[in-house]
């Protein structure tokens, strides 16, 4: 049977919530031992400060890291691999990461510039992965996720955070992100979810988690999450020693049954803990004390984009243009209907059965895939597209960006 300490939790209560959430599992000294080398992986996908809600609380990992000193622990290493193409050092230090580490007890590194092990694997889609060196060696791995609704995959609590969160940029940019550049999945396949989904599992699969413990002080949901999207005060903190059963008490406070988010459930059919919450202890609070409004990011949605745009939605496997994309647009509609010209947006590359619209109008094509068909318009590269100026830029008008950045919009 699974087990997971749920507690209600303000943003001034972190230290002491974490502390009782471990103590009602046993207490730190049944995972951590004298001189053991511990590694705390955070999700800091980018330099958005955890009150925003895209990014694990400096404060929690502190917390956690000083309860692995008191116990014995030799060192903790704060590791961190953020989004592709983002400097991880540099984003832990924006998010105040650099406060909390003493260069000696508690380091901070990116697994993006140290050592990987290549495993050859028996994976659902994956058949060779890389980890980095630092995990393989540590006696103990905790993981320390945010609670978040994800475009792709649901939700991204604790095992996507210890597998996309663990991969090097060339992984990222090659396994694990260009799958609508891929064939689509055969339906058999399929039947596991998207080609991430099944990669999560692969790479979670084949690392160690000692312990998870949740960052839900806030969430973060809607068009444009994980990264972008509404933050939501879910003011919770979880802890477990089984990554399946805390990710499945986290996707029911999501307004998901885990069984129906597939990298959960793959991991479930693995073997690697218990998704039945009928069959998991959660002590502290109770999952019905949490009730929040969630706005599904997973369900991208044109409602509220500029009406004199026209999304030609040609993706097939994969929704993570059509998530940025939406958010652009329905960030910036007020300002895009005022320009008053028709626009067609191409986003995915199947575009074959799709009737286009005959009057004159400016075409711009989002992402690498739709980039494949690029017949005359603008072009914004990316897999997904991740410069927002860069869209705003490609339909002439540049002045929505400046405004909304407060940046001078003479120059
Ligand atoms: S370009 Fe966009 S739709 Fe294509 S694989 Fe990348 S994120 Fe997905």
């Amino acid at each position: 049977m699974g087990k997971v300490a749920l507690l209600k939790c303000k943003p001034n209560q972190i230290k002491e919530k974490v502390h009782k959430a471990l103590d009602l599992l046993g207490g730190i000294s049944e995972y951590v031992k004298k001189d053991d080398m511990v590694v705390i992986k955070p999700n800091v996908l980018c330099a958005q400060d955890h009150e925003t809600g895209a990014t694990t609380s400096p404060v929690l990992v502190k917390s956690v890291a000083d309860m692995c000193l008191n116990a014995g622990a030799e060192k903790v290493i704060v590791a961190e691999s953020s989004n592709w193409g983002i400097d991880s050092m540099e984003a832990m230090k924006e998010c105040g990461y650099d406060k909390i580490a003493d260069g000696e007890k508690i380091v901070l590194m990116d697994l993006k510039k140290g050592e990987f092990v290549k495993k050859d694997i028996d994976g659902l889609v994956l058949k060779s992965i890389n980890i980095p060196k630092v995990l393989c060696d540590a006696d103990v791995v905790i993981n320390c996720p945010v609670l978040k609704a994800h475009t792709m995959t649901k939700v991204t609590i604790g095992i996507k955070n210890l597998s996309v969160g663990i991969s090097s940029d060339e992984d990222k940019q090659h396994s694990l992100h260009r799958i609508g550049l891929y064939p689509p999945l055969s339906d058999e396949m399929e039947k596991n979810g998207s080609w991430l989904d099944q990669a999560i599992c692969d790479i979670n699969s084949n690392t160690n988690t000692t312990l998870t413990v949740v960052d839900g002080i806030y969430g973060l949901h809607g068009k444009g999450a994980p990264l972008f999207g509404d933050k939501i005060n879910t003011n919770l903190i979880m802890a477990s020693d089984d990554r399946v059963s805390i990710d499945s008490v986290g996707s029911k406070i999501l307004g998901h049954d885990a069984m129906e988010v597939h990298h959960i459930r793959n991991s479930y059919n693995r073997g690697m803990g218990e998704i039945d919450l009928d069959k998991i202890e959660v002590v502290g609070d109770k999952i019905s004390d949490f009730k929040f409004d969630i706005n599904q990011s997973y369900n991208t949605s044109l409602n509220g984009i500029p009406s004199n745009v026209t999304v030609i939605n040609g993706c097939k496997n994969c929704k993570a243009c059509l998530s940025t994309m939406t958010y652009v647009l329905s960030r910036h509609k007020d300002e895009i209907e005022k320009m008053n010209i028709p626009i067609n947006v191409y986003v995915g590359k199947y575009f074959e059965d799709k009737k286009l619209p005959s009057d004159r109008r400016m075409h711009i094509y989002y992402g690498n895939c739709a980039g494949s068909h690029i017949y005359g318009g603008g072009f914004v590269p990316g897999c997904p597209p991740r410069s927002r100026r860069q869209f705003i830029q490609s339909i002439g008008a540049l002045d929505i960006y400046k405004q909304d950045e407060g940046l001078d919009t003479d120059r």
